[in-house]
């Protein structure tokens, strides 16, 4: 079998390999081979960023320090710049003032980056669902990976969220571009920032809104006509 042979053995199927970049296809089907051992290092190596919220916060604080010990997940690196962290943790309420600087730090997070929404302030809203300055729901702006419901959640129920967390990962696998979409395509598009104004706006419902607007205005002129 010659080298190119062998190359073509390996190639897989599912990855489309322009012609000048044959010479490639064996590191991305190793990757591919190495998914075990590639994911057993990132998954415990998780760097999460300093970052709380709220009451949650405190839980979070307890979960890393000496009694629960996450540094047996691999979680003890907890950094202070969003540069060097891949795990954002939401613990607490989020306000609609503090959602923008979260959209911003989650965009400075380098991929393969993951959110967890620890609480049920940050999983739906919580008991200040219904407040006029609270999103219900960091997943309204963030692709949320992992869910800690409790008010507070208890350290094991984050602990809990950590092993769920991994098993993602380990479940991730380089040769499936649609379980890691990070992988090989280059920066990810920053997600829009949302405009706090009188009140929160999502640029990505700029369309519903415009609709909206159109929708109005167009009535209130055949009202006028009917007049
Ligand atoms: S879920 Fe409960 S404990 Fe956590 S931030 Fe909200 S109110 Fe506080």
């Amino acid at each position: 079998m010659t080298d190119n042979d062998f190359l073509k053995e390996l190639h897989n199927p599912d990855v489309p390999v322009p012609e000048g970049m044959q010479s490639a296809v064996a590191v991305t089907n190793i990757g591919r081979l190495m998914d075990s051992i590639y994911n057993w290092g990132r998954r415990n190596s998780i760097w999460p960023m300093a970052f709380g919220l709220a009451c949650c916060a405190i839980e979070m604080i307890a979960t890393a320090a000496s009694r629960y010990d996450q540094a047996r997940f691999g979680m003890e690196v907890i950094r202070a710049s969003p540069r060097q962290a891949d795990l954002m943790i939401v613990s607490g309420t989020v306000t609609k003032k503090m959602v923008v600087p979260i959209v911003r730090l989650y965009n400075q997070m380098p991929e393969p980056k993951y959110v967890l929404a620890m609480g049920a302030c940050a999983c739906g809203g919580g008991p200040f669902k219904e407040g006029y300055n609270v999103v219900s729901g960091v997943d309204k702006f963030l692709p949320v990976d992992v869910y800690v419901p409790g008010c507070p959640p208890t350290p094991q129920a984050l602990l809990h969220g950590f092993i769920a967390l991994q098993k993602k990962i380990d479940a991730q696998s380089l040769g499936n571009y649609n379980s890691v979409p990070w992988y090989g395509r280059g920066p990810s598009d920053a997600i829009p920032v949302p405009v706090l104004g009188p009140d929160l706006y999502d640029p990505r419902q700029g369309h519903i809104m415009r609709r909206q607007h159109e929708a109005a205005q167009s009535a209130a002129q055949d009202k006028q006509a009917d007049a």
